[in-house]
């Protein structure tokens, strides 16, 4: 740390999610030490990167297969637990073994040019002075939306998605809201793309010539940008 409090080092590894790792183990066999030459940011509370946020029955079994980080497999797994616990110990084991230190939670939150040449980044651990910035952020913290007619007044059931509450499914309802919540799984299961909105204009274009879509709803072809007919 220099006299101003800021800290600096050659690299910072934003992100310890398989990319973040694999740059941090290369950086090491490259004859990096960690927190001298390089430091390891990340700002989650534990390991694994975007993997603990899967939701439970996602088994390890279930996966399409994990690309191994390098300098160590990931055998002998039990198929049948969630992918979350077993892909967030690997990630553990593996920094670990390595000595990685990633420094959690700490959230990098801007990066822009120092006056005299290294980059600053300013994270809720301090300022970090620094010649590269590995961004191994990944896609899952802001996720792109793209742009859908109508999307501007869709709503999505108020609440957290079912994967974040692993009881919610068999939480006993009232009456009422049973039947509303087994007819709009029926509807959802019968049209997965159709949701319901107030009318919008539709696309550009000449009036279509088949049977249109119901006013109010957005289908499968209008997410694709043709403004057709849904299944
Ligand atoms: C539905 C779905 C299923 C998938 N299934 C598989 C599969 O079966 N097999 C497979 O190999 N891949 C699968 N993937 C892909 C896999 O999840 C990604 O390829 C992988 O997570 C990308 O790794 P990453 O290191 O780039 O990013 P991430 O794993 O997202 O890691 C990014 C890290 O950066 C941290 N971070 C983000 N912003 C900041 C910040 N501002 N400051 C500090 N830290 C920050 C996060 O906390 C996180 O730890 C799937 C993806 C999806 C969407």
């Amino acid at each position: 740390m220099n006299n101003i409090g800021v800290r600096e080092t050659e690299v910072v590894v934003a992100g310890a999610g398989q990319a973040g790792l694999a740059a941090a183990f290369h950086l090491r066999r490259a004859g990096y030490e960690p927190d001298r030459d390089f430091v390891v940011l990340d700002h989650a509370p534990r390991p694994g990167g975007a993997w603990p946020f899967r939701w439970p029955t996602l088994t390890y079994g279930k996966v399409h297969g994990m690309h191994a980080l390098p300098g160590m497999e990931l055998t002998g797994a039990d198929p049948d637990r969630p992918s979350s616990k077993v892909i967030g110990a690997y990630f553990g084991t593996y920094e670990r073994t390595f000595g990685l230190r990633v420094h959690r939670p700490v959230d990098v939150r801007t990066v822009r040019d120092g006056a005299d040449g290294p980059l600053l980044l300013e994270t809720s651990e301090g300022t970090y002075a620094t010649r590269a910035l590995v961004n191994a952020t990944g896609t899952w913290d802001r996720p792109f939306w793209p742009r859908f007619p109508g999307q501007e007044v869709f709503t999505r059931r108020p609440g957290p998605p079912p994967h974040v509450q692993p009881h919610h499914r068999n939480r006993r309802l009232p009456a009422g809201r049973r039947t509303r919540r087994r007819r709009d799984q029926n509807r959802r299961r019968r049209h997965p793309l159709r949701h319901r909105l107030p009318p919008h204009p539709g696309p550009p274009g000449p009036a279509p010539t088949e049977r249109a879509p119901a006013a109010g709803t957005v289908t499968s072809a209008h997410l694709r940008g043709g403004g057709g007919q849904d299944a």
